[in-house]
C-alpha cells in the first residue's frame, strides 16, 4: 500500500477509535458497565469480533475490552498484551477499524440512534442486518440467482448516474448496499429524488448515511462463514478465506475519498474485497494471496459496474426477453399498487389461469403467441379488468409430462421479474397486474406471452425446444379452457401424489449449497424435499435433465439397509464421496440417529424436547422465544454448517405432513410444539395425515406460543391436559 494511503487509512482508525471511546464513556455513565446489549436478530454478538477473535461481546463491558483490544492493534507493540498472538498478523490497522466501527454503531443502538431515520423524507435505514434476513438470502446467493453484492458508499457525481448505477446492478441481480455520503449527499437521497423504490424486495438498502454504516454489509459478510460454512467463531484465517473465496462482494466508493473511507476500505481489503473508485486513486495491486485489484479506479460510470465484475470475477447469467421494460430477480419483490394498476387480470376480479402443457414437438410452432379475443388491443388499451388464459405449450425430445408443474411454477417468476409487472398465485387463483409505467414504456399483452417464450427458453434450455403462447381474454373461452386446465391438474396431482420413496430407484441431490456449506448434501427423496424448500424431486430430476454436470445429481438408492430408518447403500456412498467423506452414512427417516445435514438455509428447524418426549418445529423469522429456551436465530446457530446433530434438524415445510416425516421416532405424533404461523400454513394436509395416523384431532392437540413460549412446565401442563399422544409413546431418549 502505498505510504499516503496507508497514513490515511491509520488516521482513519484513530479517528474511528476516538468516536467509539467517546461514546463508550458517555453510555457507561448513562447505563454502567454491565448493561448488556445485543443486535436484533442474531446469534453473532458483534459478528466481526465475534468470527475473527472469538470474543463473545454481550455487555458494554465487554465492549470496553474489545475496544481495548482494538487499541493494541492501532498500536502493535511486541510485547503489547494477550490479544497481539491471539489475533495473529494478518489483522491489522484496518480490521481494527472495522472493530471500533462494530463497537461504535452498537453503542448507538443503545442511544437509540440506529437504525438512523431520515427526519425529511421518513425514510428509516436497515441498520445491522439480522441472521434472518442472510438465511432468507442465502439459497439465492448459492444458486447464482444473486451473484455477489455491492457496498456503495458516498454520492454519484448526479441524480441520473446513481440510478444507471443502481439499474445496472439490479438488472443484473446484484444486491446493493448504500451508505456514506459525499459533498453532503447520497446515493440513498439521489434514488429518493428519482422516485426509485428501496429495501430488500427490489436488492437496494440503505444502511446508514456515514461510511461507518459499511459495516452492516460487511457484518453480514462475515456471518456467511459461520452460519453456512461451518467455520469456528475466532478462526480468523478460516473465516477470512471463506470471504475471499465465496463471498463476491466488492466496494464503489463515489466521490473523494476521506480518511475514514480509507480505514474501512483497508478492513474490507483484509477480508477479501475489492474496491472500484470513481476518482484517481492510486491503483493497489494484489500482494501475492488476492488473485484481483484491491483497489482499482474507473472514471467513467457507464463502465463502472462492468469493471467492478471483472475486477471480483462475478459470474453473471441474465439474459432479457425482448419487452419494453426492465428485466431481473431484483424486480421480483416490487409490488403494483392498486392506484398505480393499469390494467389486471384475475385476482377474483375476472376469471383467469395459467398453464404448461407438454405438446408433440409437431403440433406447435416455437415462439408463436397467439391472442383469441374480438378487439384485443383496444380492450387491452382501455385499461382496467379483463379475464385471462395463459396456455403455455412446451415441446422438446427431452420434455416430460413431469416437468409441466416445474415450467408452470416459473410463470409466476417470469411475470414478476419484469418491472413494473406483478404477479402472485398459480393454476385457477392467478392475478396480474401492469402498471402504468410499464404500460407507458410500450409494454403490450402480447409482451405477457413473449416473456414466458423467452424465459421458458432461457430456464430450460436443455429440455425445451419449443414454446408456443396462447392468451385467452374472452370470458366464455376462459372458462372454458379453464376447465381442460383443471383436468389436467387433477391428473397431474394424482400422480404425483401416489409417488413415493418405495416406487422409485433414483433420488437426487441437491449440492447448491455447498458453495457456501462445503460439508453438506440435501438427498432429496420424492417424500422428502430440500430442507430450503424450494427444490422437490421433480425439480432434481429436470435439473438433472437440464445440466447433467450441475447441482442436482442422480442418486441411485442401491439395496436397502433399513427401511424404517430411511438408510440405502447408494445414499450412504453418494454421499461419503460428496462430502468428502466428512459424513459416513445418513438415515432419512430420523432425527435421533445420523440425521441429514444442514446448510443454513433451512424453511424450519425441528428439535427435540426431551421433557415432553416430542419434538418442536418454528420457522425461520420466528422472534419469540422457544420451549427450548432459546431463540431460533441461536437454535439455528447449532444446526448449520453441514455437520449431522442428532435431535436437531432443518427442514423444508412440506415435509412436516409427509407420511416419511420422523417415520422411524413415531412420525408425526412426536410434534409437541408448533409456531401458529405454520400451524396455519399445514392446516389442509396436516389434517388429513393426522386422521390417517388415527388423530384427527393433533394440530389442536400442539402446543404454540399462544399456550407456551419458554415455559417447559407450562408445556406439559398443556400436553397432559389434552392428552397429547406423545406422552405414551416411547422415550425418544
Ligand atoms: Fe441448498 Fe438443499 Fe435447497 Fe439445494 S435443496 S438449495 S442444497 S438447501
Ligand atoms: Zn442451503
Amino acid at each position: 500500500m502505498s505510504k499516503i494511503i496507508a497514513s490515511a487509512a491509520i488516521r482513519g482508525s484513530h479517528k474511528v477509535f476516538k468516536e467509539a471511546e467517546e461514546l463508550l464513556a458517555k453510555i457507561i455513565a448513562e447505563k454502567g458497565e454491565d448493561y448488556v446489549f445485543e443486535f436484533p436478530d442474531t446469534a453473532y454478538y458483534l459478528p466481526m469480533i465475534y468470527g475473527m477473535t472469538g470474543f463473545a461481546v454481550k455487555t458494554v463491558k465487554d465492549m470496553k475490552e474489545a475496544l481495548m483490544m482494538t487499541k493494541d492493534l492501532l498500536h502493535p507493540e511486541p510485547d503489547d498484551t494477550v490479544w497481539r498472538p491471539y489475533l495473529g498478523e494478518a489483522l491489522d490497522s484496518g480490521m481494527a477499524t472495522l472493530f471500533a466501527e462494530e463497537i461504535w454503531l452498537a453503542l448507538r443502538y443503545i442511544e437509540g440512534l440506529e437504525p438512523e431515520k431520515d427526519e425529511e423524507t421518513g425514510l428509516v435505514y436497515n441498520g445491522y442486518i439480522t441472521d434472518t434476513i442472510q438465511r432468507n438470502l442465502g439459497i439465492q446467493l448459492v444458486d447464482g440467482r444473486m451473484p455477489g453484492f455491492a457496498a456503495i458508499i458516498g454520492a454519484a457525481p448526479d441524480d441520473d448516474t446513481a440510478v444507471k448505477i443502481v439499474r445496472e446492478l439490479q438488472e443484473k441481480n446484484i444486491l446493493v448496499f448504500l451508505s456514506g455520503e459525499s459533498n453532503g449527499d447520497s446515493v440513498t437521497k439521489q434514488l429518493q429524488r428519482k422516485g426509485i423504490e428501496l429495501g430488500w424486495d427490489v436488492y437496494v438498502v440503505p444502511l446508514g448515511t456515514k461510511t461507518e454504516h459499511t459495516l452492516y454489509a460487511l457484518d453480514w459478510a462475515v456471518r456467511a462463514s459461520m452460519i453456512f460454512g461451518g467455520m469456528k467463531p475466532g478462526d480468523y484465517k478460516g473465516n477470512l478465506k471463506y470471504q475471499k473465496d465465496r463471498v463476491f462482494a466488492f466496494a464503489l466508493p463515489l466521490g473523494p475519498l476521506d480518511d475514514v473511507k480509507w480505514a474501512t476500505g483497508a478492513g474490507a481489503i483484509n477480508m477479501g474485497f475489492p474496491a472500484v473508485c470513481d476518482t484517481d486513486v492510486p491503483v493497489i495491486h494484489p500482494t501475492g494471496v488476492c488473485s484481483y485489484e484491491e483497489v482499482d479506479k474507473e472514471l467513467d460510470h457507464t463502465k463502472i459496474v462492468q469493471k467492478a465484475i471483472e475486477v471480483r470475477g462475478l459470474k453473471i447469467l441474465v439474459e432479457k426477453p425482448p419487452v419494453p421494460i426492465a428485466f431481473g430477480s431484483a424486480f421480483e419483490g416490487e409490488r403494483v399498487r392498486k392506484e398505480d394498476t393499469f390494467i389486471e387480470f384475475g385476482g377474483s376480479r375476472s376469471p383467469a389461469f395459467e398453464v404448461c402443457i407438454m405438446k408433440d414437438l409437431d403440433d406447435i410452432e416455437d415462439g408463436k403467441i397467439i391472442i383469441k379475443g374480438e378487439n384485443w388491443e383496444e380492450r387491452y388499451n382501455a385499461g382496467g379488468v379483463l379475464p385471462l388464459g395463459i396456455y403455455v405449450e412446451a415441446a422438446g425430445r427431452k420434455m416430460q409430462p413431469d416437468f409441466e408443474p416445474i415450467i408452470e411454477r416459473k410463470l409466476h417468476h417470469n411475470i414478476n421479474e419484469g418491472q413494473g409487472i406483478w404477479h402472485m398465485g398459480q393454476r385457477d387463483v392467478n392475478w396480474i397486474r401492469i402498471s402504468n409505467s410499464a404500460k407507458n414504456e410500450g409494454f403490450t399483452l402480447e409482451d405477457i406471452g413473449k416473456i414466458h417464450h423467452a424465459m421458458t427458453h432461457n430456464r430450460f434450455s436443455t429440455i425445451v425446444d419449443k414454446v408456443q403462447v396462447t392468451l385467452f381474454i374472452d370470458e366464455e373461452e376462459v372458462l372454458k379452457m379453464r376447465e381442460e386446465a383443471r383436468e389436467a391438474w387433477k391428473d397431474r396431482d394424482a400422480r404425483l401424489g401416489a409417488m413415493n420413496d418405495e416406487n422409485v430407484d433414483t433420488f437426487y441431490s441437491c449440492l447448491l449449497c455447498q458453495s457456501f456449506a462445503p460439508s453438506h448434501t440435501c438427498v432429496i427423496t420424492p417424500e422428502r424435499l430440500g430442507l430450503c424448500g424450494a427444490y422437490n424431486w421433480l425439480d432434481g430430476k429436470a435439473a438433472y435433465e437440464i445440466d447433467p454436470t450441475g447441482g442436482n445429481q442422480p442418486i441411485a438408492k442401491g439395496t436397502v439397509i433399513d427401511d424404517k430408518m430411511g438408510r440405502w447403500e447408494g445414499v450412504d456412498e453418494y454421499i461419503k464421496q460428496s462430502t468428502g467423506g466428512a459424513l459416513e452414512t445418513m438415515n432419512a427417516y430420523t432425527i435421533m440417529d445420523n440425521p441429514m445435514t444442514s446448510c443454513g438455509c433451512f424453511e424450519c428447524i425441528v428439535s427435540i424436547l426431551p421433557e415432553a418426549n416430542g419434538v418442536m418445529i418454528v420457522q425461520r423469522g420466528h422472534v419469540g422465544m422457544l420451549p427450548i429456551g432459546m431463540k431460533f436465530s441461536t437454535l439455528a446457530g447449532t444446526v448449520g454448517g453441514g455437520v449431522q446433530t442428532p435431535g436437531f434438524m432443518g427442514i423444508g415445510v412440506n415435509f412436516i405432513t409427509s407420511k416419511k416425516f420422523l417415520f422411524a421416532d413415531g412420525g408425526l405424533k412426536r410434534i409437541v410444539w408448533m409456531t401458529k404461523a405454520l400451524k396455519e400454513r399445514v392446516k389442509e394436509e396436516f389434517g388429513q395425515r393426522a386422521a390417517e395416523e388415527g388423530v384427527p384431532d393433533l394440530l389442536d392437540k400442539i402446543a404454540d406460543e399462544s399456550i407456551a413460549e419458554e415455559d417447559s412446565e407450562k408445556l406439559l401442563e398443556h400436553l397432559s391436559a389434552v392428552g397429547h399422544p406423545a406422552l405414551e409413546m416411547e422415550p425418544m431418549i
